[in-house]
């Protein structure tokens, strides 16, 4: 394994760690201590067109591998991180504070991206027509973009990274993956982990760094396309930068996600589904459950029992007590945002129930399961993402009403129905706008086999990370029309 000085986390540039020459770091945390374990080096331009360099060169030949020998290499990828599993997921929950069990499904969701990747071949197929023309036949193929780069956010150290390199490499690319400067550490095992499997140098490298690092990416010429998942005012301005700078871009932003509760919803497993939907992850996720809107008696039946449920959940340091079963939130600054969001729904007359701001004294960066009641659509802490351990209900009176409110949302990642009936779960189905909607499903985020389609302004671009998409992404295709006259081999005599 490569040492992590707490001076530096290295970059992987052509093959070798290398360490920058930049004296900008990052602190990188763990969330449930509040130490600080290791340093991110904040690269510039300088860093990028090193990587960018090698990458090209690396391009020359491994587009030219064949398609199925490319997969092998994603297969071996897949042994070693079944072989390094449990080891992953300490390294993940270490940096980002999530639970152990969460970090392995943070991992699993990714190596199932690494699965799909081992089959990818298959779908670079091409299109024939035969006798397009007279004695032309036609024939399409997928090649290939270039030198393709990552940007990721916090909060899936392993899945989010793994949603792009795998597909990106099988289709026969060279990939950049500039990490979250927050959790870098899970990153660098990974890259080590890929060139154990046999990937050849400069096919993917690590770049550490922000916003200088992210520009330099969105407008270097050697790269194709840049795929970002993270918070939508920076989707936002990557989707920009790098469009104006000629590149295919797929950037994934923020979200604000309703749950309905219908009054004939099976209350015992919408209660842990919501639960999940709402604390899992400390609610830093895309996905996360941030408002319920129960309909009539399912309003206050739901409200007791998530109050009973928060009262006996067990929040804690996610390393060292087993017994944790929501860690802290990612640092000190999103700990404070939060708290004073919590602030804002008080002074906005929503009925604050459960308290999370009671943990600020422990060390490490600590938010409780928060629940509001009473809040009206306008208010605040119903239209901003929190990213925090904070669901907040609302009361409408029916469907329509619940519909109405949850289509305000500036957003469009996820929405759900609990329900019994049939009937209303195909009416929110149709009419709710977003991309991703569950029936009875806390999470209704896709596996490796959909694309993950967020809409509105949870999703800058046309294609999707994941899926179908995500091989169509780091593709182009090439139409061959070919014409060889039969009357050549008539004069020929043959
Ligand atoms: P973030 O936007 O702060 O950071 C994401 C990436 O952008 C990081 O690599 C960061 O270094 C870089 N970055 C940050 N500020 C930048 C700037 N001003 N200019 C250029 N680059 C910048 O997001 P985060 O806090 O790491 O992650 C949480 C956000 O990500 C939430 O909004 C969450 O909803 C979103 N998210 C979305 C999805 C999805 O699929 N839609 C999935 C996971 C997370």
């Amino acid at each position: 394994m490569t040492t992590v000085t707490k001076e530096q986390v290295p970059l992987l540039i052509g093959g070798e760690w290398v360490h920058p020459t930049t004296e900008a770091v990052h602190d990188v945390f763990n969330p449930s201590t509040g130490e600080v374990i290791a340093l991110t080096p904040m690269c510039g331009p300088k860093e990028v067109d090193a990587a960018v360099a090698a990458a090209a060169k690396a391009l020359i030949d491994w587009r030219r591998v064949p398609a199925l020998k490319r997969a092998d290499v994603m297969h071996k990828f897949r042994q070693l991180l079944e072989t390094h599993f449990e080891e992953l997921s300490q390294v993940l929950t270490r940096e980002n504070g999530k639970t152990l069990d969460e970090a392995r499904g943070d991992l699993r969701r990714g190596l199932e991206v690494v699965d799909f990747a081992c089959g990818a071949a298959q779908l670079l197929k091409g299109e024939t027509v035969p006798q397009v023309a007279n004695e032309i036949d036609g024939v399409t193929m997928r090649e290939p973009i270039g030198v393709c780069a990552g940007i990721t956010p916090f909060n899936f150290p392993a899945m989010v990274p793994m949603w792009m390199f795998p597909l990106a490499i099988a289709c026969g690319n060279c990939f950049i993956l500039k990490p979250s400067e927050k959790v870098p550490l899970t990153a660098l095992r990974l890259g080590e982990l890929l060139m154990e499997a046999g990937l050849p140098a400069g096919v993917f490298s690590i770049i550490h760094g922000g916003r200088e690092v992210v520009d330099a990416l969105c407008t270097h010429p050697g790269i194709a396309s840049i795929s970002f998942v993270g918070s939508s005012h920076v989707a936002e301005h990557v989707y920009a930068l790098g469009c104006q700078h000629g590149k295919r871009v797929q950037a994934a932003g923020g979200a604000k996600n309703v749950m309905v509760v219908m009054p004939d919803a099976e209350m015992d497993s919408t209660l842990r589904a919501a639960m999940g939907a709402s604390f899992g992850c400390s609610g830093q996720r895309c996905m996360a459950g941030s408002m319920l809107m129960g309909i009539a008696e399912a309003g206050d039946e739901i409200q007791s029992r998530l109050t009973k449920a928060i009262d006996a959940l067990k929040v804690g340091d996610t390393l060292s007590n087993p017994q944790a079963q929501m860690g802290p939130v990612i640092d000190r600054a999103a700990r404070d945002r939060i708290t004073d969001l919590i602030g804002v729904g008080v002074d906005e007359g929503a009925t604050l129930v459960r308290d999370g701001r009671n943990l600020a004294d422990k060390p490490g960066f600590y938010v409780g399961p928060t629940l509001f009641d009473q809040v009206q659509p306008q208010m605040r802490i119903a239209n901003e993402e929190i990213f925090g351990p904070v669901l907040s209900m609302l009361r409408p009176r029916n469907l329509d009403e619940a519909t109405e409110w949850a289509n305000l949302s500036a957003y469009g990642n996820g929405a759900v129905i609990f329900t019994s009936s049939g009937a209303a779960a195909r009416k929110f189905a149709h009419e709710i706008q977003c991309g991703m909607v569950g029936v009875n499903v806390g999470i209704p985020a896709p596996t490796a086999l959909f694309a993950f389609s967020g809409w509105n302004r949870s999703f800058f671009g046309d294609l999707h990370v994941q899926g179908q998409e995500g091989i169509l992404f780091y593709t182009r295709q090439k139409l061959v029309l070919s014409r060889w006259d039969a009357d050549y081999q008539r004069n020929q005599g043959w």
